[in-house]
């Protein structure tokens, strides 16, 4: 852009001028100011046409003083609308007949009818050239009242650019009345600064008789504004230039807008490109598409979606990636943006379960949907990822759906360390709940070991026998190998018991479980002198869980309960085990479950202790770990149940825990 480098021509106003705003009055006078003044006006006609009729009678001027009647028809026409005119002048024709017959007669001076006639001729001709000029100067304004209902700022300008024209919208829009800006050298008003050299342009205006461009101008106020302008050129019947109509409208709020979007986009930019989130710009137009048009045909679209892989593989394929950040880049491992576009397909394996998922998240309306999936690198690993999609509201922005994801490799590495010393810690806790059983372990094994070796003696000495009595031989040998049996199971169980082994789910029955935990744990109840109790409800539904962690749970709250009832002495040492049924809404979490409740009649769990006793660590035994609640909270959690300690009516305490019938998957 560059200055207009011509200077005012005309007479410039003082700068402070430019600043007068005018006022409402100057710009348009009230009505009654402009009555009064044509009230005056006609009253002037009256009064002259009333001294041209007493001179006309009175005098015996011979001069045709009737002409002057014309005057009255000009101050009239100005004054009067057409009715008025034409009354005025009949009036003029009258008064001048009046005067001439009572003087002359009829047809007996002739000179004077012919100032008669002569005069009425006048007032004849000047009255229709009233009326035509009043015609067209109607015709005028109503243009000119056209031009005013513009809200563009319309003004016309001579070849030396002095204002001719200037309507309404010029004046709202640069503040100057009509009667300040007419006149004035328009450039030099309104500070034009051009794009291009002003001759530049004038020399095209005189070339194709238009031009168009953009011109920063200053209003009244002082403000700047931007205009989009029209020039055109106006010639004459032979074609010579007259005048430009210069049609300008103001942009500076549309350039305003557009520079603030545009500087929202290159704040979208930076963040796109600079941050530690991968950000996937992709379109899901044909998917939203699609899926508009199936819940027009479809009811249950979760029920189609399941029923129709085919639909989903094909709505993830319609789905391209249209633009990546660099952190997507290098997520991917793609070295340049082009190899990171492409469609979901791509980067999803085929039964990923999130997609889907997120099909029906859309198709309910909501707006966010956030997964853990693993997407395939261009390396053709798994990366796992935390992702979010944000909805736009509105169909017609689907075009542009973003995708936000953040790896979490690290995150799951350490998630998997951690399971894994969970794993070494619940050994260890077996472990030590095991060296406390030794003594019932070791009697457990050596019952039968020593039963076998009874009755080997015993199969020996019936054999040794000078008639061999082969019946008690063979009983003796087959409960050698009822009793190995029986042995060779007792060590394989705690060999189970023992072992590292990831979590099994099985479909279980908890009573037959429970009975396998007794047999452990048998020898440690008998030597405490406990009497146990078990109360198993008929018909228990099977459960999906772990054998092994779930023997564990229920062996340790035993123990607990036994080694609790160490210092019982004044009342039976009494620990009942319970296996019931319990439906929903009785703390089982959803739907049906298993409840199993270990009581005993010892000390019980001090307030205090009751709030602590699941946190790892916390033991009251000088020998104790703490970690056997924990533990044992954790793996019915993993089996979607709760375990929990309650307040017992008599002594002791109690602790139950709950197996949902439905759980299909543990750990
Ligand atoms: P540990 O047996 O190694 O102490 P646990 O987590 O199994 O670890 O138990 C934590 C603590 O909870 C015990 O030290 C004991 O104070 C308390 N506790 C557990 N069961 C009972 C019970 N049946 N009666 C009284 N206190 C108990």
């Amino acid at each position: 852009m560059q200055e207009s480098p011509i200077s005012d021509q005309q007479a410039l106003p003082a700068s402070g001028q430019y600043n007068r705003r005018p006022s409402v009055q100057q710009r348009y006078p009230p009505a009654n100011q402009a009555v009064a003044k044509r009230t005056i006006s006609q009253l002037m006609a009256l009064l002259l046409a009333v001294v041209i009729f007493l001179v006309d009678v009175l005098t015996s001027i011979k001069g045709g003083i009737a002409v002057l009647y014309v005057v009255v028809i000009l101050i009239a026409g100005r004054t009067v609308r057409r009715s008025g005119v034409t009354l005025t002048a009949t009036g003029c024709m009258a008064l001048t007949v009046a005067a001439y017959l009572p003087q002359h007669g009829l047809f007996q001076d002739d000179s004077a009818l012919l100032r008669a006639s002569v005069s009425l001729a006048a007032i004849v001709t000047s009255t229709a050239l009233t009326l035509r000029n009043q015609a067209a100067a109607e015709r005028l304004t109503e243009q000119a009242h056209l031009l005013d209902l513009t809200h563009d700022s319309i003004f016309v300008r001579d070849l030396s650019d002095i204002v001719t024209f200037w309507n309404r919208g010029a004046e709202e829009l640069y503040g100057w009345s009509r009667d300040e800006a007419v006149g004035r050298y328009v450039h030099a008003l309104l500070r034009t600064v051009f794009p291009v050299d002003l001759e530049a342009i004038q020399a095209e205006l005189i070339r194709t008789g238009r031009w168009e461009g953009e011109l920063v101008q200053t209003v009244c106020s002082g403000r700047t504004v931007t205009v989009e302008s029209r020039w055109a050129l106006r010639r004459d019947t032979r074609g010579e230039p007259v005048s430009v109509l210069e049609t300008n409208t103001d942009i500076s709020e549309r350039k305003r807008a557009h520079a603030a979007l545009v500087e929202s986009e290159r704040r979208y930019r930076t963040i796109f490109d600079t941050t530690r989130v991968s950000i996937l710009q992709q379109d899901w137009m044909p998917v939203k598409a699609a899926l508009d048009a199936l819940a027009n045909e479809t009811a249950d679209l979760e029920a189609y979606l399941a029923d129709h892989p085919d639909f989903v593989a094909r709505m993830r394929r319609s789905v391209t990636i249209v633009d990546v950040n660099a952190m997507t880049r290098s997520l991917i491992g793609a070295s340049v943006k082009a190899q990171a576009l492409g469609t979901l397909d791509d980067l999803l394996r085929e039964d990923e379960p999130t997609f889907l998922k997120s099909l029906l998240a859309l198709a309910r309306g909501e707006t966010f949907f956030e997964g853990e999936t693993q997407i395939r690198a261009l390396t053709g690993a798994s990366v796992p990822i935390l992702f979010g999609i944000t909805f736009p509201e509105h169909a017609e922005e689907f075009g542009c759906v973003l995708v936000f994801a953040v790896d979490i490799t690290e995150r799951k590495e350490a998630q998997e360390v951690l399971l894994a010393v969970q794993a070494e810690l619940a050994h260890a806790a077996r472990v030590s709940t095991l060296g406390e059983l030794t003594a019932s372990i070791a009697h457990e094994v050596n019952q039968p070991l020593a039963a076998i070796v009874t009755s080997g003696e015993a199969a020996l000495r019936w054999l040794r026998r000078p008639v061999p009595d082969l019946e008690e031989a063979e009983d003796a040998v087959t409960r050698v190998v009822q009793n190995g049996t029986r042995a060779s199971e007792i060590v394989a169980r705690i060999r189970t018991f023992l072992t590292k082994a990831p979590p099994r789910p099985d479909w279980l029955d908890l009573t037959e479980m429970i009975d396998e935990a007794i047999v452990l744990i048998e020898r440690e109840i008998l030597r405490h002198g406990v009497v146990l109790r078990r109360e198993f409800e008929a018909g228990l539904p099977p459960v999906c869980g772990d054998r092994v962690q779930l023997q564990q749970v229920v062996i340790n709250l035993m123990v607990n309960a036994v080694q609790a009832m160490a210092e019982t002495h004044d009342r039976p040492r009494l620990l009942v085990v319970r296996a019931q049924a319990q439906g929903a809404g009785e703390g089982a979490g959803k739907g049906e479950a298993v409840r199993v409740s270990v009581s005993d009649s010892g000390p019980g769990l001090a307030p205090e202790a009751r709030a602590r006793v699941f946190q790892p660590f916390f033991t009251t035994k000088n020998e104790g770990m703490g970690m056997g609640l924990a533990i044992c909270r954790t793996s019915v959690e993993a089996h979607g149940g709760r375990l929990w300690a309650s307040e017992q009516p008599g002594p002791g305490a109690a602790f139950h825990f709950t197996v949902p019938v439905s759980a299909e998957r543990v750990g």
